[in-house]
């Protein structure tokens, strides 16, 4: 098969925070201290070398990028100081941006500006429905007596809208997942070629990594830290998850239950689970001591920012309400729903957010193509050949 080869793409890349790859000689010592290399998945060495070589095509076939958990034991070792974890993020904000097919990832990643006027605008969007609805109704359903937050925002319309939303948002995640598909399980071709039993007897796999990210551990005890972070952080935002999109109803009601409401306690453990995890990220990220907090990129901060962010607005709609004052509440939600809205459109699908599904999934689709290599298909042929590191 006839390979593009672009000579300059190490520069495209600098542009997504990897600029010391013309430091690397290729010496290997960063793959052989790499403790998720192994087997016919092999990093980052090989990676850089695509990278280098200008091989495009072969970098998107690469499951590899995203079986890295940026440890960065690699950068510790590199004679060159060529930062091979970091190569590997950046890496992986390329592949992000290219398998999301509007181009608009791209243009987020690469332009500070344009991310930060994506937030605004989008932000801005609870706050035109909202002023929309109640000049419309005569800002007759705002009670100012009392706090009535389902009279500001009555639960089902804004129901609705996260539901419209997530729509789109499934769309954009599902779209990106099947470009990723395409060219991990082998130059472009389609994921039909795979038999189906392949992806029946490894959709544990999926899971199991979706949810447990389990293999940052198998990076060495000083990482379970990290991981554990990670989980709690994880746990947290799925929770938050199923109440908004999936209970909001039962969830946004101006009824104040008793503490040991399931409504009450599951808020309050999502909600410390989100401030944990964000703290500690963004902690790191000050601090700088681990080499995965040393090139943070606006969309590494903006990330645990969002989450942070929502957390204490959220806590803070809680202690107004609980307080009685009225617009107080309405303000602090209106922050809170227009912060939420801008994180989810700006990283859904296109932003960072997407390493909790792409990871998951190339570990998937390695262990499909191994299953089918197994079974003799000749569409993962390639999944058989000796990887060199
Ligand atoms: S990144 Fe560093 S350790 Fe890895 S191959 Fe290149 S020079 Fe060697
Ligand atoms: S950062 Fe860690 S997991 Fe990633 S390539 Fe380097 S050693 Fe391997």
């Amino acid at each position: 098969m006839s390979r593009t080869v672009d000579p300059e793409f190490h520069r495209e890349l600098a542009a997504f925070g990897a600029s010391d790859i013309m430091q690397c000689v290729n010496c290997g010592n960063c793959t052989a201290v790499c403790a998720l290399s192994q087997g016919d998945t092999v990093f980052p060495r090989k990676t850089i070398r695509y990278v280098q070589l200008g091989l495009k095509d072969k970098l998107l076939e690469s499951p590899e990028p995203w079986l890295c958990y940026y440890c960065g034991e690699c950068t510790e070792t590199c004679p060159r100081q060529a930062d091979p974890g970091e190569i590997m993020m950046g890496v992986r904000r390329w592949l992000t941006a290219h398998y999301d097919r509007s181009g608009l990832g791209r243009r987020l990643y690469t332009s500070p500006q344009r991310l930060w006027l994506s937030i605004l605008a989008r932000g801005m969007i609870p706050l035109v429905l909202l002023a929309v609805f109640h000049l419309w109704t005569g800002f007759r359903w705002i009670v100012t007596e009392r706090v009535e937050l389902n009279r500001f925002a009555p639960v089902m319309w804004v129901w609705a809208a996260v539901l419209i939303h997530f729509v789109f948002l499934g769309y954009r995640v599902m779209s990106g997942a099947w470009t990723m598909s395409r060219f991990v399980l082998g130059a472009g071709a389609s994921p039909t070629t795979i038999p189906l039993a392949a992806y029946l007897a490894e959709w544990k796999t999926l899971l199991l990594h979706f949810f447990t990210q389990k293999r940052w551990r198998d990076c060495g005890p000083r990482h379970v830290g990290q991981w554990v972070q990670h989980l709690v952080l994880v746990s947290g935002y799925l929770t938050m998850l199923v109440l908004i999109v999936g209970l909001l109803g039962w969830f946004q009601t101006d009824a104040i239950y008793p503490l040991y409401h399931p409504q009450r306690w599951l808020g309050y453990v999502a909600t410390l689970a989100l401030i944990y995890g964000s703290v500690a990220m963004l902690v790191g990220r000050f601090r700088k001591r681990e080499p995965v907090h040393k090139h943070s990129q606006l969309s590494d901060w903006l990330f645990p920012g969002f989450i942070l962010t929502g957390a204490v607005t959220g806590i803070l709609v809680h202690v107004f309400r609980y307080a009685g004052w009225p617009w107080p509440t309405y303000g602090m939600y209106l922050v809170h729903v227009m912060a939420m809205v801008a994180m989810l459109d700006v990283e859904v699908g296109i932003g960072k957010w997407m390493h909790l599904i792409y990871r998951p999934l190339a570990m998937y689709l390695a262990a499909v193509k191994r299953r089918a290599a197994s079974m003799g298909t000749p569409a993962a042929a390639e999944a058989g050949q000796p990887a060199s590191g």
